[in-house]
């Protein structure tokens, strides 16, 4: 029950793309930093920093519209994709554009405002018919690596929001703050592999729990689904100081 709820958030997150999609705009925050303009995209990449501290990537796992896409991807291609090398792509990504963001504000003019709604029409970020070209355009970047490669492919590889959560979460887990996250009894794990089929982001799960670090994965996004289809109820969420 709790993953269709899960998936049925994740997918209404999808629909609604086309109004909230300006407010993930990794382009917008460098166009907005060149007027010294904090935005919307600005905003809500800060609180996707902060709140991960207190609840990991769970952001990702259950209201990321790009995630809700990719999850509909699944049904043509559900194999794992590859971990490794290649998820260091989006922190190569990650750094490059967080330079372009600093250095556009710095040569950038005007007095710093604040505009969450910047480049919106009442809010609503697609509403022209030109603008759907960027949005289809943006689409295809999200649906080809996980058609390609396989489960939430590019959350792994691309996402330019993942990192700002990476770095919060890790941020949190330092200070001690409590954290949500998902601890293994793994004395009462039988092998039986269920969580890594059912793991969305194609993790291997059953070897993270043997190996005892799945609560320190950065790739998992606390989506609960290994914790619903485990049958010795071996994984749980918990929500504390670690
Ligand atoms: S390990 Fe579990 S909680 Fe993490 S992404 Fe995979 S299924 Fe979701
Ligand atoms: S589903 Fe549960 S019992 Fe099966 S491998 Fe995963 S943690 Fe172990």
């Amino acid at each position: 029950m709790r993953q269709k709820i899960r998936k049925t958030i994740i997918f209404i997150s999808f629909l609604l793309f086309p109004i909230t999609i300006w407010y993930f705009s990794p382009y917008l925050i460098i166009q907005a930093a060149s007027e010294h303009i904090v935005n919307g995209s600005f905003i809500v990449f800060v609180s996707m920093l902060v709140l991960s501290m207190f609840f990991g990537r769970a952001w990702c796992g259950h209201l990321c519209p790009a995630g809700g896409v990719q999850e509909c991807v699944l049904r043509i291609n559900n194999k794992p994709s590859k971990q490794g090398g290649r998820n260091r792509i989006k922190y190569v990504l990650f750094i490059i554009w967080i330079i372009a963001v600093i250095v556009t504000f710095i040569l950038g003019k005007n007095d710093v405002t604040i505009d969450p709604f910047y480049m919106t029409d009442h809010g609503i970020s697609i509403s022209g018919i030109y603008n759907y070209v960027i949005y289809y355009g943006v689409l295809l970047i999200l649906v080809l690596p996980a058609l390609i490669h396989g489960r939430r492919a590019a959350c792994h590889y691309i996402c330019w929001m993942a990192p700002f959560m990476v770095i919060g979460s890790t941020v949190g887990r330092w200070l001690h703050i409590p954290q949500l996250h998902i601890e293994a009894a793994r004395d009462k794990c039988i092998s039986c592999g269920k969580c890594s089929r059912a793991c969305p982001m194609g993790l291997d799960v059953k070897q993270m729990v043997s190996e005892g670090i799945n609560s320190k994965c950065t790739e998992c996004i606390g989506c609960g689904a290994c914790v619903d289809e485990c049958p010795q109820r071996v994984l749980k969420y918990k929500m504390k100081w670690r």
